[in-house]
């Protein structure tokens, strides 16, 4: 683990009564609940609304892992964004006496001309990130795991890890519950409706009145968030279990996450959580988009499994490669693959976290924070422009 990850965040703290908003936050997937961690820390009124359960397993934050990475090929104003949700994770885990980051590092395998591998491999040096870039010689010998062609490298992230986000959404729940937040689960929002002076949140008990609104929605943002559904679509990805044959050499003490390129197929790996195997998320397969959350199919079709299977054989030579489970979810993607973190530019009541394309879960403390933070003020210091909902001119309609 990187040392930087390792000190506290020195983010806002509590804000005076004086300024305190009864504040909504409609989502309690991981991003619903650390905007309420953050919002209810800093002394509002947090009301948070899920159509389900929290945690639960029909939203994007579900299905037992997820990586963390601090050499992030997405862009370089991620950097500092991720260093500092590497320090709210810690303090997540600290105050709630869990752990639910496994700091295994991580491996990102492929040709070095490929450009994803070219890409990590120059933030790091250009960012000065602790790295190291290996020759296949040396995965062999280091990493067994991945079965690598004499031509790949691996460029190794030692501040990399493995969530188990079901357990991060019950801390990040916990914690807010701490500093004052209520959940209402099982309540669905119908509408929300921007009034003279205060903001509706409609459920079948009734209409509910805030000075703010978050929407954190996940994949069924566009039912909420005023955005189209071409600018928010939920798409579906699909992962199997594949059994391991030494349970020692996959255990996240030994095994880092990697994201594969090869021609045969890419992937996201993660080590063995559940004693048996190790999953994987082909990424080489379609990822189709839906017409509705609601319609996320549960059938895999047969080509995929055996797609994935014939890229697990060639790729992880100490799995058996046949899918023991199978499951998929729905994430919301925006057209250019960035967020949507900031407030709607129809009503400055109304702020947006959504559409995380893939990538929210190891952000999410800094999402909850900029929450917070515009919230209370309308701006923050740590937003990321990359995320402004407005650069979508077409697309807020709330
Ligand atoms: C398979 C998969 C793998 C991923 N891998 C990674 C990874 O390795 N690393 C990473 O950083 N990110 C990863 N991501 C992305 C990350 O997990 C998501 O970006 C993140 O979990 C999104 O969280 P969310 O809170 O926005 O959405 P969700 O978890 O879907 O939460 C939204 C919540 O809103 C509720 N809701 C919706 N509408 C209403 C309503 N009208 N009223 C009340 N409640 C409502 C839902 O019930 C749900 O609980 C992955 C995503 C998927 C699907």
């Amino acid at each position: 683990m990187s040392t930087d990850t390792q000190s506290s965040h020195t983010g806002s703290q509590s804000s005076s009564a004086a300024s305190s908003k009864r504040v909504a936050v409609i989502g309690a997937g991981i991003i619903g609940t650390m905007a309420a961690w953050q919002l209810a820390k800093r002394g509002h009124d947090v009301t948070v609304f899920d159509q389900w359960n929290t945690p639960n397993d029909r939203g994007a934050s579900a299905g037992e892992s997820r990586i963390f990475r601090t050499i992030y090929k997405e862009g370089p104003e991620y950097v500092e964004f991720l260093r500092k949700s590497g320090q709210m994770w810690l303090e997540l885990e600290s105050e709630q006496d869990t752990r639910v980051l496994e700091w295994c590092g991580g491996l990102t395998i492929g040709h070095p001309d490929h450009p994803d591998v070219a890409a990590v491999a120059d933030r790091a040096r250009e960012q000065d990130l602790e790295h190291r870039v290996l020759d296949a010689a040396a995965m062999r010998k280091e990493f067994p795991q991945y079965g690598v062609d004499d031509d790949e490298v691996g460029v190794f992230d030692p501040g990399a890890g493995v969530f188990r986000p079901e357990l991060a959404v019950l801390a990040a729940r916990d914690e807010g519950i701490r500093h004052g937040a209520q959940y209402r689960t099982y309540t669905r929002v119908l509408n929300i409706r921007p009034l003279a002076g205060t903001v509706a949140v409609d459920t079948a008990e009734g209409a509910s009145l805030f000075d703010s609104v978050v929407v954190a929605t996940g994949p069924w943002a566009e039912e909420l968030s005023g955005f189209d559904a071409s600018l928010i679509r939920p798409t579906q990805l699909v992962a199997g279990w594949y059994p391991v044959r030494d349970l020692d050499m996959h255990q996240p003490t030994n095994m880092p996450i990697a994201i594969r390129r090869h021609p045969e197929g890419g992937y996201s790996c993660f080590p063995c959580l559940d004693g048996a195997s190790v999953k994987i998320l082909p990424h080489h397969l379609r990822w189709p988009h839906l017409s509705s959350v609601d319609e996320l199919p549960r059938f895999i079709e047969p080509d995929s499994i055996r797609s994935a299977e014939a890229a697990v054989a060639r790729l992880m030579p100490h799995l058996d490669p046949t899918a023991i489970r199978v499951s998929t979810w729905t994430e919301g993607f925006t057209p250019d693959g960035a967020p949507i973190v900031g407030t709607s530019p129809v009503d400055d009541r109304i702020v947006l976290a959504v559409g995380m394309s893939g990538q929210g879960f190891k952000f999410s403390p800094m999402v909850g924070s900029v929450v917070a933070d515009l919230v209370a003020t309308g701006t923050s210091p740590d937003a990321l422009a990359i995320m402004d909902p407005s650069r979508f001119s077409t697309g807020a309609a709330t």
